[in-house]
């Protein structure tokens, strides 16, 4: 019987969740979708001293900013839970006592202090200490120990860790369905702890047990996993779970910028850009990081953005929709090698999506910002402003540095325009046309034109000799769309104000 396919993504609370866990995520998101299948939040929280205070309900947040809403999962339900590991402590300690019964896994008693010694005795000697088939046997572990010193020891309450017995010389091949078939030989392997005398498991351990508990069918995770993938297909092996384990995709790294290096946390303070889906507070120094929403991307160009981050559909087409991604979305599709990050391309979707949106739609979000300026305007006008400028603009903040001068009168004048534009007979003439303005009756664009080009005409100007100094007294640059589209809004009264204040300034 086929199974239903059950994606999870299982991030860690030891901070504001990166880029890259977003992207981890998304292709989750993406690839249950399109099987009909369900996607899982899964908080991995066995390591209580990484834990940091808000970062699971920033990564929830940040799900849900994204549109990525999980169907079961921390904050969202679910027959499997509960989804937060710390939550599952006591149902892990079976399977490490089951493991070590049935000679998996052994205990080891081998203290910090002991093992940090050898450590720097190995380094010492240009090597690396490891806990493995070498080693084993020459430490204190219940491979070495006498029944009854075990015994002893447990009794006392002495702290000890499980670690698994990583078997000899074998071959661990698997089908990676982004990378192909991968091998590793567990010659090359450590004993990797998996549970430890706090009653804590190790990463290893819980990943295992709740991805098979909570019928994980693929596996889909960044490429930092992929040296554990042995390990844990070996603990499916001895679980008993070989049959029903999960397919394992590792995704490939996101690259700085430059295109060397992994794309890290401090990159985006450094170089200018978010790393981070929302704006993030460190609750230890106070400390701000950027994050898109804040920044005033929108979620569908985030979204959009990361999706070809390491993936394309072998078409020339880059932008999707949501439900567009669902349906083309492939893991075969995903590239193995890094994927360049390009700030400049997370902005050029933001201002696609921008465009996409109606007139009315941006007027809302712009509205507040006027408000706040105490500037009064009324939706229809406020909405012609907007459809005028939009296709200047990238984000929702540059609405009104497109568009400040319908609102207000500008203060200064672009230098290097009045003085290539303003001529010594330049305000005469505007003065001029100041007084036939008060002559125009119907003061909307095309009227307005149409007798501004007779009178003109009937003076025998150049438009050039007039437009951009208009322009300019009631723009402050030679920016803008239309100029007469630009009198209209801006109003009879107020356009020759402006252009009288002009000619008393510029003189
Ligand atoms: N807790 C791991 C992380 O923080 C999950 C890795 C996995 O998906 O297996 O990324």
């Amino acid at each position: 019987m086929e199974r239903r396919v059950r994606v999870r993504f299982a991030p860690s609370p030891t901070g504001p969740l990166h880029m890259g866990g977003v992207r981890t995520a998304l292709f989750n998101y993406l690839f249950a979708k399109k099987q009909g299948g369900d996607f899982l939040l899964r908080i991995e929280d066995t390591d209580q001293n990484r834990y940091v205070p808000g970062a699971e309900d920033y990564i929830i947040e940040s799900l849900k900013w994204c549109g990525l809403v999980p169907d079961e999962g921390v904050g969202f339900g679910g027959e499997c839970g509960p989804y937060r590991q710390s939550e599952r402590k006591a149902i892990y300690k079976q399977y490490a006592d089951y493991l070590i019964n049935q000679g998996f896994a052994y205990f080891a008693f081998d203290t910090a202090e002991e093992l940090d010694t050898l450590r720097k005795q190995a380094e010492a000697e240009k090597q690396v200490f490891s806990y493995d088939l070498h080693t084993r046997n020459g430490l204190k572990n219940s491979l070495t120990l006498s029944p009854g010193e075990i015994t002893d020891r447990l009794q006392r309450g002495e702290h000890y860790v499980v670690r698994f017995k990583m078997p000899e010389n074998r071959d661990i091949v698997e089908e990676d369905l982004i990378r192909g078939r991968v091998s590793f030989n567990t010659n090359q392997l450590d004993d990797k702890v998996l549970f430890k005398s706090d009653g804590m498991p190790t990463y290893h351990l819980a990943n295992v047990v709740d991805d098979h508990l909570m019928q994980i069918t693929h596996v889909i995770r960044g490429e930092e996993w992929l040296s554990s993938m042995p390990l844990h297909i070996l603990l499916y092996e001895s679980l008993g779970w070989a049959e029903t384990r999960p397919r394992f995709s590792h995704l490939p790294l996101i690259l700085k910028p430059e295109g060397k290096g992994k794309l890290s946390k401090r990159d985006g303070d450094k170089l200018g850009f978010p790393v981070f889906p929302l704006l993030w507070k460190d609750p230890e120094t106070g400390e701000y990081s950027r994050g898109y929403r804040e920044d005033g991307y929108f979620p569908e160009a985030f979204i959009n953005m990361l999706a070809l981050l390491g993936w394309n559909s072998g078409t020339e087409q880059e932008f999707f929709s949501i439900d567009e991604l669902i349906e083309v979305f492939d893991l075969s599709r995903v590239v193995k090698s890094g994927a360049r990050f390009d700030p400049e391309k997370a902005k050029w979707f933001n201002r696609h999506y921008l465009q996409l949106k109606s007139a009315q739609e941006l007027a809302e979000l712009f509205k507040p910002e006027l408000v706040s300026k105490g500037i009064v305007v009324d939706d229809h006008k406020l909405e012609t402003i907007v459809s005028k400028i939009k296709d200047r603009c990238e984000f929702v903040k540059d609405l009104w540095a497109q568009s400040c001068y319908f609102f207000v009168a500008p203060e200064t004048y672009d230098e290097k325009t009045v003085k290539s534009k303003w001529k010594s007979d330049t305000s005469e003439k505007l003065l001029v046309l100041a007084d036939f303005f008060e002559t125009v009756a119907d003061w909307e664009a095309d009227a307005i034109k149409e007798e501004f080009s007779a009178f003109m005409a009937s003076k025998e100007w150049g438009f050039g000799a007039v437009m951009v100094p208009v322009r300019l007294a009631l723009v402050g640059t030679s920016t803008g769309p239309d100029l007469f589209e630009i009198l209209e809004l801006v109003g009879k009264e107020e356009a020759i104000g402006r252009i009288k204040t002009a000619i008393s300034k510029i003189q």
